[in-house]
């Protein structure tokens, strides 16, 4: 039986297995896509302190590899369901492999791109929608985007972008930004990013590829049509949490409810990073969160 198992290898999973091992307990994390959870696609790091700047890939494949070479296994697999009994036994059902036992189990599974929700918006994804600068602005080069969101993935993914393609229209929709005011500088000065305003997107226009988007001011309700080959959606993130909802206790968004102390209301059970309730969503408030969410479990552990 593993002691630890680790359900996501973000920031807070993958600093947890750093803490576990580094306690002495065995530990095994899976992972049901690619490690580094969503700093991965991040083009920048620059608040994380310590470090002036770092893409997001070198950071997530540094603390990944800082993991492994401690000892944590990672398992490329998705555990589909946690089941319990009162002995401290928790067996995670996998999508393909065996069935694992672990005295503790620690929820870090994060969160997922928010979709629009518009027709087409699933069809025409990889034909011209995306929620991934970093990964497909290339495939706009010289061309005309737009990036919708208030948020810094938005503002980010807008500057970004401006480097790649002939224009880059921001689309939001309040006139002020919810993301940093660093990048909101930035923006202002890029002659290529257009800002659009208390705007929303209504419509997706094409059949097989984006050819534009039918935009709506929310103050007029005029309708304009913007001719953008490319459509970065960056709206923020709902919680990966839908398989625990019978197993720990989420509030009405999907969080796993946990205090500071990241704790869920199952005893040896624990959740880290962006997944629980909490009022920042941060690279270091993720990796805070696996430093006391395995300190916790070691702790269960030498009492059980
Ligand atoms: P976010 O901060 O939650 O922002 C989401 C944005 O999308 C908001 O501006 C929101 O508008 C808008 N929005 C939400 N639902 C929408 C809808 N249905 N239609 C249109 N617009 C909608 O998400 P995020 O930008 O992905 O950031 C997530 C977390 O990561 C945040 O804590 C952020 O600070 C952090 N982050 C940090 C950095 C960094 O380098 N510092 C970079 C990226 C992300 P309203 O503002 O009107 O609600």
């Amino acid at each position: 039986m593993t002691d630890i198992v680790i359900i996501g290898a973000g920031t807070a999973g993958l600093t947890a297995a750093i803490y576990a091992r580094r306690a002495g307990r065995s530990v095994l994390v899976f992972e049901a896509e690619t490690y580094g959870g969503q700093i991965i696609n991040t083009p920048e790091i620059e608040n994380y302190p310590g470090i002036k700047n770092v893409s997001g890939y070198q950071f997530a494949t540094d603390l990944y590899s800082q993991a492994t070479s401690l000892g944590a296994e990672v398992v490329f697999d998705k555990v589909v369901a946690i089941e319990g009994d009162s002995k401290s036994r928790f067996v995670c059902k996998l999508e393909y492999g065996e069935d694992v036992t672990a005295k503790v189990v620690i929820l870090a599974c994060g969160a997922k791109n928010r979709h629009l929700g518009i027709p087409m918006e699933e069809k025409l994804t990889g034909r011209g929608v995306s929620y991934c600068a970093t990964c497909d602005g290339a495939f706009f080069r010289g061309k005309e985007v737009a990036v919708i969101g208030g948020g810094s993935t938005a503002l980010q993914d807008a500057i970004y972008l401006s480097g790649l393609c002939s224009k880059v229209y921001l689309v939001h929709r309040r006139d002020k930004f919810r993301g940093e005011q660093t990048y909101v500088d930035v923006i202002r000065n890029t002659p290529n990013i257009e800002l659009v305003l208390n705007s929303t997107i209504e419509d997706l226009i094409g059949d097989t590829v984006l050819e534009g988007v039918t935009i709506k001011d929310v103050n007029t309700n005029e309708m304009r049509k913007l001719d953008v080959n490319g459509l970065f959606i960056a709206i923020g993130q709902v919680p990966n949490n839908k398989m625990f909802e019978n197993v720990v206790c989420l509030d009405k968004n999907g969080y796993v409810i946990a205090g500071e102390d990241c704790e869920t209301n199952v005893p040896g059970i624990f959740v880290a990073g962006d997944g629980r309730t909490k009022i920042l969503r941060q690279l270091t408030t993720a990796a805070a969160d696996g430093a006391v969410a395995a300190t916790a479990a070691c702790d269960y552990l030498a009492n059980i």
